[in-house]
């Protein structure tokens, strides 16, 4: 508990910067929260798929922080080379606080690194998923000719992202319509044409990153079956084996897979293919992706994957890379180029020589990596203000109003909380003029002009 009122800025309004305002407002600290965004709430609204209801309500919980005494959302506000157009720098903000917390996510894609990769109809699950989700950044005139002429898909990867590109891509209209997708998402996949989905898993059923709930709902689509492309993937080897047996959700998947390998196929138009030890070895079209060459795989006793040299090509016409998000480097602050983070030791910003950088902290997904839930980041951010409140112990608080003024001098208008509640009354008025509980503004200036009283 700190008896003097500490100024800290968190940089990302996402779930890890919303859960470290929490935890530093319980302390008593003052809190700015920035974001790049106008709107906050991070890879719960632009990450988390729109038809995940109840995983998407965490939001409301998340709004409660922004309505804390001694927390004030900042959005709008880039972090970063203020010569190359940010707000502010992180030098900037170190100078304004007591205290910096980073946590700004993992937003980059990964590559396949594989002959064809880029090709026109090749692109990230990043940019899929920022397109359904309506992100500001989301580059409509690249996705949507792709996906509105797409009959069958290939998407690389079997985590819960591949799982969420796979359903949305193949999910009933009713479903989707009940989401808060923007209108033109909604139209597109609406009148789109896909009626098969291969997923592509380069090692066996046992090593898959999914969990049991997001794999089984791929079974539940009306109108869609799912069909192991090889049934000999359920023969399991040593190693998958033992994973079976000492992992229970190892076990609960693949009993799901078993299960679905033993019923009859509903008759379901949409077919969603999991393929198991197959990796894409290259991709090949003439103008666009036409078509995916896989090569099989087998799984050693470390639980590595090996091609065999065997192939076969499935026709795609859209390619969906899901292996894995990347955090990228903020100027001026140090950064692990191999693992996609900033270095730290529990939370402490660390240099090259492992010295904490007073002030810099980090938390979420740029500290630890691109992994585990939503609920993962409260544990993890608590961690990160608990190093902070240690080492502020008995400092007394930098006076002044953080960044506001120097905001203010540059003639950048942050949005604050009344802006975000207008914006919220937009999207939902938006969406009732539909009959849709909200609809999501996917424009940078239609957001900003919303958040205007
Ligand atoms: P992930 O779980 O790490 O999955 C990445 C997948 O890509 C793995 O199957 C991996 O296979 C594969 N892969 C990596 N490099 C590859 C390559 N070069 N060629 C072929 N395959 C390759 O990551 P994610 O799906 O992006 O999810 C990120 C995090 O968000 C996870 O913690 C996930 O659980 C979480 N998330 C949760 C939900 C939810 O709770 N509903 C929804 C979405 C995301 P290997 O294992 O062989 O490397």
């Amino acid at each position: 508990m700190c008896l003097v009122t500490l100024r800290i800025a968190v940089v990302g309004a996402g779930p890890a910067g919303l859960d470290a305002a929490d935890a530093l407002a319980s302390a008593g600290a003052s809190v700015d929260v920035l974001d790049r965004l106008p709107v906050p709430f991070g890879l719960v609204r632009y990450g988390v798929a729109p038809d995940h209801f109840s995983i998407r309500s965490v939001r409301e919980t998340l709004a409660h922080v922004l309505e804390r005494p001694g927390v004030r959302l900042l959005a709008g506000i880039e972090v970063g080379d203020v010569d190359a157009g940010a707000a502010v720098s992180g030098a900037e903000l170190l100078a304004a606080y007591d205290g910096v917390v980073l946590t700004y996510g993992a937003a980059r894609d990964r590559h396949l690194d594989v002959p064809g990769e880029e090709l026109a109809g090749s692109i990230a699950a990043t940019d899929l998923v920022a397109w359904y989700c309506g992100h500001p950044d989301a580059d409509r005139d690249a996705i949507e000719p792709l996906v509105s002429s797409a009959r069958s898909v290939v998407v690389v990867g079997v985590g819960n992202v591949a799982v969420d590109v796979t359903r949305v891509l193949t999910a009933p209209w009713d479903r989707l319509a009940a989401t808060d997708m923007p209108q033109h998402v909604l139209e597109v996949l609406r009148d789109s044409s896909i009626n098969d989905v291969h997923v592509l898993g380069r090692r066996g059923p046992a090593q898959a990153t999914w969990t049991t709930k997001e794999l089984r709902e791929l079974g539940e689509l009306d109108g869609v079956d799912v069909v192991l492309d090889d049934l000999h993937d359920l023969d399991l080897e040593p190693i998958s084996a033992a994973l079976v047996e000492s992992d229970r959700v190892v076990a609960r998947n693949v009993e799901v897979l078993r299960s679905w390998s033993e019923h009859a196929l509903d008759g379901g138009h949409k077919h969603i293919h999991l393929h198991f030890h197959s990796r894409p070895a290259e991709l090949k079209g003439t103008e666009r992706v036409e078509r995916v060459v896989v090569e099989r795989t087998t799984v050693d006793d470390q639980g590595s994957a090996h091609g065999t040299g065997e192939t076969y090509e499935v026709g795609a016409q859209l390619v969906v890379r899901s292996v894995g998000y990347r955090g990228v480097a903020l100027p001026g602050v140090p950064f692990d180029a191999r693992r996609n983070v900033i270095p730290n030791v529990d939370g402490r910003v660390v240099d090259d020589s492992g010295s904490p950088i007073a002030g810099l902290y980090v938390a979420g997904w740029i500290k630890r990596g691109p992994t585990g839930i939503i609920g993962t980041n409260k544990k993890d951010a608590g961690a990160t203000v608990a190093s902070l409140l240690a080492d502020l112990e008995g400092a007394s608080g930098t006076e002044g109003d953080g960044i506001v003024p120097l905001l203010a001098e540059r003639g950048v208008v942050p949005i604050d909380l009344d802006g975000w509640s207008r914006i919220d009354a937009a999207e939902r008025a938006l969406g009732a003029s539909r009959g849709r509980a909200r609809t999501t503004i996917h424009e940078t200036d239609a957001l900003v002009a919303a958040a205007r009283p």
